[in-house]
């Protein structure tokens, strides 16, 4: 047998389950044995490079379940907002972008807890940029903000009506604020200049940079497609992956127009046919089933508290082409990646699996990411369907914007069920971890500790109430080992990476990353960072040969 390349001691291992095993010995892209740091250290030849752990945990290279790179890398790139949480920090960086000459100020990553009442205008927006249209989507990804030169290029009024799926905000006088929700927001993204092919590709490769040096080796994108101001990242994907220079391992789920029916499933299941043999993985399809709670576009079995008797959100397709359109992509073998939020949603969303299910007999296993509200009757269903959930687990700590904006619209009954991991976890469920970046910090060891403490990190601007330094829900937190397995091997169970990614175990692809210190008490996560991350056993971040990347 040939020396290792590389050898690993001293090492706390978790495979992704806490190992007895402390070292690791790695040729070409994989890992060849795992060990005694006497054993593995008995195989090192003359040339063989020696990595002492010093007792430090090494994990499989992290796996982000949902996010959208060229999104994020887009952010990183342009005016990014989420560097900030204060009015003043967004006019600096609006007034430092208006000061570029380009025909449009974009930008994106605003909270709506920094405004009062929870929304920005377009008079605020005038002020900064006055001269040509401005358009600033919030962190969620859900709004879109615009001055009065966006509204009046796209010919937007106080009369325009609301467009299917969207809302143009409105004062109590009628007027339009300059908020445009969900698919209103694409009446003027629409018309912004495209962006280059070259800029998408700095984007793509700037995101990678970034998740590299969060211990990211694998995630999935969660929409190929265009949707809001996203443009489609499925040409980017398939350029930097042709090149080589996109080496992440990354699969994705083609988008569901949402408007389409039953009738679209041929055109879906050749697009993703198409994808594959263009080099781009994909695994599933995306249906969004609804909206987000604060904008009340959530879809909620009984109505938002507060607003109206009839406010309870809107499903995106009605639960009977639902059932057809997912037995349609069960049928031929792939899964199904739902975004559901309210509680209604994710029950219309099991539902159309149980359809599938009772249809096809057991199939692909379909996941249904967010779960803001689980109906506790429906909890159950996830392990008996055998339904992943795929869970943002830095989402589920009070920060400003969930106390001030989403809790109250919940009312107090409901926000007992908020993000409901532990109840899902013992009920069987099959877990899997994202970020949905640019929604959210994409660091894997922020998201695991607020799954394992329900707080959030110390370092998180977008939380600094004291509320967000309580447990939301101390019931609802998970174990370290069950949060880890979530973030690595649960999320290549669902992306079809199993079998070579997310184990630390003899023939598994060498994709690790080590940390500065060892996982003990559920609160280690946010005081060790990442020293190092391996993507098949060649290091593509180092700690101490540079400095992380600008951002989180
Ligand atoms: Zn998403």
């Amino acid at each position: 047998m040939t020396a290792p390349e590389l050898v690993i001691t001293g090492a706390q291992l978790w495979d992704p389950a806490p190992s007895a095993a402390t070292a690791v010995a790695i040729a070409g892209d994989r890992i060849t044995v795992v060990g005694s740091d006497a054993t593995i250290s008995a195989l090192a030849g003359p040339l063989t490079v020696r990595l002492d752990a010093a007792g430090a945990a090494v994990l499989p290279g992290f796996h982000d379940a949902h996010i959208h790179a060229l999104a994020g890398g887009l952010a990183l790139l342009g005016c990014d907002l989420e560097t900030e949480h204060s009015l003043a920090g967004y006019a600096r960086l609006i007034r430092a972008a208006a000061a570029e000459p380009t025909p449009w100020v974009v930008g994106s990553g605003w909270f709506g807890d920094v405004f009062p009442g929870g929304l920005p205008t377009r008079e605020l927006l005038d002020e900064l940029v006055p001269d040509r249209p401005a358009v600033l989507t919030s962190h969620d990804a859900h709004g879109v903000w615009v001055n009065t030169a966006a509204l009046e290029l796209a010919g937007l009024t106080d009369a325009t009506p609301d467009p299917p799926a969207g809302r143009i905000v409105r004062d109590a006088a009628g007027r339009a604020t300059g908020m445009l929700l969900d698919s209103a927001g694409e009446l003027v993204t629409r018309l912004a200049p495209p962006r280059a092919a070259a800029d998408m590709r700095r984007a793509l490769l700037a995101a990678q940079e970034l998740l590299f040096s969060l211990g990211i080796t694998s995630w999935h994108d969660a929409i190929l497609g265009e949707y809001l101001t996203l443009p489609d990242s499925l040409p980017s994907y398939r350029d930097t992956i042709a090149s080589g220079a996109l080496t992440a391992r990354v699969t994705g789920s083609l988008w569901w127009p949402p408007a389409a029916g039953p009738e679209y499933l041929p055109e879906i299941l050749a697009r993703v046919a198409a994808a594959r043999s263009a080099g781009v993985a994909v695994s599933s399809v995306k249906i969004m089933q609804d909206g987000i709670c604060e904008n009340c576009t959530a879809a909620l079995i009984e109505p938002y508290t507060g607003v109206s008797p009839e406010a309870r959100g809107d499903s995106v397709i009605a639960p009977s082409d639902l059932a057809e359109i997912v037995t349609g992509i069960d049928a031929a073998g792939l899964s199904v990646h739902f975004h559901g939020v309210g509680d209604r949603a994710v029950r219309e969303c099991l539902d159309a699996v149980a359809a599938a299910r009772a249809r096809n007999g057991a199939g692909a296993r379909h996941q249904i990411a967010h779960l803001d509200l689980v109906d506790p009757a429906d909890v159950l269903r996830f392990a008996e369907l055998g339904v992943t959930a795929n869970l943002q687990p830095l989402w589920a700590r009070n920060d400003q914007e969930i106390v001030e904006r989403k809790l109250p619209l919940l009312g107090p009954g409901r926000a007992t069920q908020h993000f409901p991991f532990g109840s899902l976890h013992r009920a069987g469920a099959h877990l899997a971890m994202g970020s949905d970046w640019p929604v959210t910090s994409p660091d894997p060891l922020w998201g695991l500790h607020t799954a394992c403490t329900r707080t959030a990190p110390a370092g998180d601007l977008h939380a600094r109430n004291a509320a967000a330094r309580v447990p939301a829900l101390p019931a609802e937190r998970l174990d370290p080992e069950t949060a880890i397995r979530a973030y690595t091997l649960g999320a290549a169970e669902i992306s079809g990476t199993a079998a070579h990614a997310g184990r630390i175990a003899a023939g598994a692809l060498a994709d690790l990353v080590l940390l500065t210190g060892p996982i003990g008490a559920p609160e280690a996560f946010d005081g060790v960072r990442v020293a190092r991350t391996l993507l098949g056993g060649a290091t593509v971040y180092a700690a101490d040969a540079r400095p992380a990347p600008p951002g989180r």
